[in-house]
């Protein structure tokens, strides 16, 4: 569960999350959908901390992230997170992609490392990749294993910053497919995306982001269908 309250975050003197509040339950997808530039990435690296915050707090099952003596290795083993570049290390196998994290922080052996990365490829249908490297992977492949490489660590939580606007549109769909079995099988997941059909179909709570602010949140029906706010209404006439 997240819990985030009074949110604030500057670079410099540009206020990019005002007051931001937001509550993730356990097994919730909410999706965020709002203009660029209005704050979205920023939030999400607030979430796991790669950013510092100005204001407010951050809670993740419990653990109060802001705080200066916690511990945030700790902390992000919990939270898996998955960018629109995939950021595979080219010069490891996929299956050592995956492996290297768990290992190296004593999560597991090298043994279970290696059965989980092998059920994980299978999950996201890489099974016969184990031994590729990056660079022979497609798109739309190299970010299913940044994918499996983030669950290696059994997070309580997934960010996703738009995982799929890189990718060739032929390769969005096993991507998305992905996404969504995880969704199903009870994964809490926080995903920026600007593929609005996917959030409307999986997202539990969509949520509309402008000018450091959730403008509006509610069902996808609600918000895509009946959305009360102008600045919603004028994004969604842009994009839909
Ligand atoms: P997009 O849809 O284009 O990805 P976004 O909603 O994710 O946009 P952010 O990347 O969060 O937007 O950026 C919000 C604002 O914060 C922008 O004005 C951006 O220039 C600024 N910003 C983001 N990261 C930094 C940084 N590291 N240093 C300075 N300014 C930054
Ligand atoms: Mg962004």
């Amino acid at each position: 569960k997240v819990i985030v309250k009074d949110l604030k975050k500057s670079f410099g003197s540009n206020e990019v999350l005002k007051s931001i509040n937001l509550t993730v339950e356990e097994g919730e997808v909410v999706c965020i959908i709002g203009p660029s530039g209005s704050g979205k990435s920023t939030l999400l690296r607030c979430l796991n901390r790669l950013e510092e915050i100005n204001g407010g707090q951050v809670v993740i099952n419990g653990t109060d992230i802001s705080t200066k003596d916690v511990d945030l290795n700790k902390a992000r083993e919990n939270i898996g997170m998955v960018f629109q570049h995939f950021n595979l290390f080219p010069h490891l196998s996929v299956k050592q992609n995956i492996t290297l994290a768990p290992v190296q922080l004593g999560i597991m052996n090298a043994k279970e490392a290696d059965a989980k990365a092998i059920a994980l490829l299978k999950q996201v249908g890489l099974a016969d990749k184990a031994e590729a490297f990056p660079k022979s992977l497609s798109g739309g492949q190299k970010q299913r294993v940044a994918i499996a490489r983030a669950l290696a660590m059994n997070p309580d939580i997934m960010l996703f910053d738009e995982p799929t606007s890189a990718l060739d549109p032929e390769m969005v769909g096993d991507v998305l497919g992905v996404m969504q079995q995880l969704a199903k099988d009870g994964m809490t997941m926080v995903i920026v995306t600007h593929e609005m059909g996917f959030a409307r179909e999986v997202g539990d709570r969509v949520i509309f982001m402008d000018g450091g602010y959730i403008v509006e949140e509610g069902k996808p029906e609600a918000i895509f269908d009946a959305p009360q706010e102008t600045r919603t209404q004028d994004f969604l006439n842009k994009v839909l």
